[in-house]
């Protein structure tokens, strides 16, 4: 790597997509560190379709968003795609400037427990963990495989979605299961969203203005995937998700939290595969499941009609955050900060009331005034005189793992 090189290119690869941005992480002339600058962001979608699309926007420039459609084939032709448009705004990825690819990898098992540069061992153990995240870790294998293609001589990081939770103790991550079993398959609480976490949970004790190590915060991630944790000192104790991401909040499509015999029951009762249980858990349950909608916006508005299955739903998402708040708080002893995050935690002021109405006992309250301020910026919701601080921290998980990447290669 040149001493000129300083742009980060970050890869979030699913099945059928591949997100990116690629950024600047020159420091600040100034202030000494990085904020890191967007140089270009855009998204592959639907890839081995038909009508796939491209949507690239050369934030470097100025430009307007681009956007094409036609079929992409495969990831290869997807990163080929992304190159061609990035080189067409001079960043094109044979640049010297270009420092490291960061890839998001979602399972990184017990193993990696930090930000881990891509050889062959790496990622043969990424594929040992296929069996613990089918979905997901396939496709950032062959995110990787392609952009290793691509730039052979660039170091490729991985930044695993389930590093943060490595710290949680044997007690919280263990399942009461047979040991033996358990130890055989693997099978014990993950988490998930763990760049995230990381990532607000260090901006909210930034918002407080103290060192991570001196404040306990719960971190609430409300997307269509939504999962909590709770962070003691800058180290997660505790996360919501589990083996797999369906585990714990009520989410967009999941159930979150169930009692594992209602599986059997579908099975045993309902007539339902294996598969169906799957994709009936997660895919037709959380909030769409109860009401159809997934989209929160939506269901305020339908909630402002009087539509009684959206009330319920919403009522239900809420009594299970308001739970897990208590939980951690359980867990943490001291609660400096509830964070909230992600789609639905940065922008539905209804939810963040809500979830801490009536927690004034434990310290917890939002100003109303406050609350309904829409904003960008990590701010606090609480009065003055609540004894936690609520706050809402608007997550940038791609700028996370532009850092770690950028500090691992020049490490
Ligand atoms: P993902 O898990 O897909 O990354 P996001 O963090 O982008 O999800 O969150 C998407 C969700 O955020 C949407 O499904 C919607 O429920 C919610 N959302 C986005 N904007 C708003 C808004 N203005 N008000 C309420 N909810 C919103």
């Amino acid at each position: 790597m040149t001493a000129t090189a300083t742009r980060v290119l970050v890869l979030n690869s699913g099945s059928s997509s591949v997100k990116y941005q690629l950024l600047d992480m020159k420091p600040d002339p100034v202030g000494g560190s990085t904020a890191g600058t967007r140089l270009a962001v855009g998204l592959v979608e639907r890839i081995g379709e038909e009508t796939s699309r491209l949507a690239h926007t050369p934030l470097a420039t100025g430009g307007d968003k681009r956007e094409t459609e036609g079929p992409i084939a495969d990831h290869e032709a997807a990163l080929k795609a992304v190159a061609a448009e990035l080189s067409a705004d001079g960043l094109g990825l044979d640049s010297p400037q270009l420092a490291a690819i960061g890839h998001r990898v979602v399972h990184g098992g017990l193993k990696f427990t930090a930000p881990t540069v891509i050889d062959d061992a790496v990622l043969k153990e990424i594929e040992r963990l296929v069996p613990v995240a089918p979905l997901h870790n396939p496709a950032n294998i062959t995110g990787i495989r392609t952009a290793q293609a691509l730039r052979p001589d660039l170091p490729q990081v991985a930044v695993f979605d389930t590093a943060f939770h490595t710290t949680m103790p044997e007690y919280a991550a263990r399942y009461a299961i047979d040991v033996e079993t358990a130890d055989a398959h693997r099978i014990r609480r993950y988490g998930f969203h763990g760049t995230s976490h990381a990532y607000v949970s260090r901006k909210t004790a930034e918002l407080l203005g103290k060192d991570p190590s001196e404040v306990n915060v719960i971190v609430l991630h409300l997307g269509n995937g939504a999962s909590a944790s709770a962070v003691a000192g800058g180290r997660c104790v505790d996360t919501s998700m589990g083996l797999t991401p369906l585990e714990g909040l009520v989410m967009g499509t999941r159930s979150g939290d169930i009692d594992p015999a209602v599986t059997f029951h579908l099975k045993r009762v309902a007539g339902m595969s294996e598969d169906d249980v799957d994709v009936l858990l997660n895919k037709k349950s959380g909030l769409v499941g109860l009401c159809g909608d997934n989209d929160m916006r939506e269901i305020r508005r339908r909630i402002d009609e009087g539509d009684e299955r959206a009330r319920l739903a919403f009522d239900i998402y809420i009594h299970r955050l308001k739970k897990y708040i208590g939980a951690y708080t359980a867990v943490l002893g001291r609660v400096d900060a509830v964070a909230f995050t992600a789609g639905v935690g940065e922008n539905a002021a209804p939810v963040r009331a809500a979830a801490v109405a009536g927690l004034e006992e434990m310290g917890l309250a939002v100003d109303a005034d406050l609350n309904a301020v829409r904003s960008g910026e990590p701010r606090l919701i609480s009065p003055e005189y609540a004894r936690v601080a609520v706050a809402v921290v608007p997550t940038d998980e791609e700028l996370e793992i532009a850092q770690q990447t950028y500090a691992l290669v020049n490490a």
